[in-house]
């Protein structure tokens, strides 16, 4: 039987909203924007890094407030690689394919971050590779600031 693809647009649908990011992601985007440079939040109580940072510690409800600059070196916990284009939201096109998105264990972050990752090739990716954020020459205060993560000659745990 023969498959008949269908693709169904958002036609001339134009959605113009804004929305406050608030004190953190304002702090986050403003550091990836103004100095190439990745930030996340301890937690008074736990210790632990999130990131990207936020209000609260989703394990001990308490506020957080100290700010803690990471390398942008991270160890790649999981990934994918998508084959099959989607229209990406961010720019209403459809990205190239295929790209790899995956969830990466910043150094001196305690949870995951979840960005594309430069290699496709499933011969070179693996859990546990070494990747460090490659930052856009212009950058605008957008997670997309951080181009992808790409892989770097090194043993994870450094
Ligand atoms: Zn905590």
């Amino acid at each position: 039987m023969e498959k008949e693809l269908l693709t169904i647009g958002s036609g001339e649908a134009e959605q113009p909203f804004q929305w406050s990011c608030g004190k953190y992601t304002s702090k986050f985007l403003t550091e990836l924007r103004d100095h190439a440079r990745i930030v996340g939040i301890r937690c008074p109580q736990c210790r632990r890094v999130l990131v990207p940072p936020r209000n609260v510690c989703g394990e001990c409800f308490v506020p957080l407030d100290e700010i803690v600059e990471l390398s942008g070196k991270g160890t790649v916990v999981t990934f994918t690689v998508l084959s099959f284009g989607f229209v990406d939201p961010d720019t209403g096109k459809q990205r190239p394919v295929p790209y790899t998105w995956a969830f990466i264990k910043l150094d001196g972050a305690d949870n995951t971050f979840i960005h594309y990752v430069e290699e496709t090739d499933l011969a070179k990716l693996r859990v546990g590779m070494r990747v460090q954020a490659v930052f856009e020459e212009q950058r605008r205060g957008h997670l997309l600031d951080i181009k992808h993560f790409a892989a770097i000659a090194e043993q994870a745990g450094r």
